[in-house]
């Protein structure tokens, strides 16, 4: 009789030490033969399971502006005459958004990462001078993977309104054609080099079903702000900070440098990062 009860609780604690492994997040194929198996552990599972569940969809959630999902955002943001973004309905009025020009150059990779690490989401405009080699192009994939939107800066970063209407056509067209070839998509963003249109650039950039912005603030290309320090204070603390501000970066080492104590200040100071899959396109 003895030796039963041994053999009872032997089979008993190797029955239940399947569960202990599962616990720990993985093995989903012993958790279901033990959920078969222990009836009494099942509601324990289950609990697990729909925590699961709500810390991926929170995942989701926050990365939502990295394009990790296939469904269309209702935009809840418009884009302003003066470049800054208001709140369609009811949405979040303190929101600032991060764009990274003249990319991808020497940094922007590993800006992409910073942000993604950080849960920033940012637009990076392109250039096509920046994507003539395929280490280029494998760069322009790796960001747009990451779930950052790409957008059209013009193939050769030239003045505009310098230009014959066919050489706008290829600064603009010629560019989104190269960014289609390189990801599959073409942008829904455009910036011109130095915020310089023309009415055609506009007419084009509308053709082309694309969202035409300038900026609203941005400081690194200026000498005094060249140093990561400087950068990160100026761009959080200045007054041209406010809702829906429109903030301009490049692809440069300082700006790489600064890059996560603007991310951290922004939201120190309780803006959120605007998803640029929420801004309203035409
Ligand atoms: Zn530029």
């Amino acid at each position: 009789m003895r030796i039963w009860i041994i053999a009872l609780l032997a089979l008993f604690l190797v029955a239940c030490s399947p569960a202990g492994d599962a616990s720990s997040g993985d093995g989903g194929e012993e958790k279901e033969k033990t959920e078969n198996k222990q009836e009494e552990e099942k509601e324990e599972e289950k609990t697990e399971d729909t925590n699961g569940e709500e810390e991926q969809k929170k995942e989701a959630e926050e990365t939502k502006g990295m394009k990790e999902t296939e469904e269309p955002i209702e935009p809840q943001y418009t884009l302003q005459e003066d470049w800054s973004f208001a709140p369609i309905n009811d949405a979040e009025e303190k929101v600032a958004l991060l764009t990274i020009d003249d990319a991808p150059d020497e940094h922007a990779v590993e800006m992409a990462e910073k942000l993604k690490e950080k849960k920033a989401p940012a637009i990076f405009f392109v250039n096509g001078h920046f994507l003539d080699t395929p280490e280029e192009e494998e760069m322009l994939k790796e960001i747009h993977a990451m779930g950052f939107p790409i957008g059209n800066h013009t193939m050769t970063h030239a003045s505009l309104p310098d230009l014959s209407q066919e050489e706008q056509r290829e600064e603009i067209v010629g560019l989104s054609d190269r960014i289609e070839k390189i990801i599959g998509e073409r942008p829904e963003f455009f910036r011109a080099p130095f915020g310089q249109n023309t009415e055609y650039s506009k007419q084009l950039v509308q053709e082309e079903g694309m969202l035409l912005m300038n900026w609203t603030y941005g400081y690194d290309w200026n000498e005094e702000y060249t140093n990561a320090e400087a950068l990160s204070d100026i761009m959080v603390n200045t007054p041209l900070l406010r809702n829906g501000a429109n903030l301009l970066m490049h692809d440069r080492e300082w700006t790489n440098n600064a890059l996560n104590d603007i991310v951290t200040g922004l939201r120190d100071k309780g803006y959120t990062l605007l998803n640029p899959e929420k801004i309203e396109r035409p």
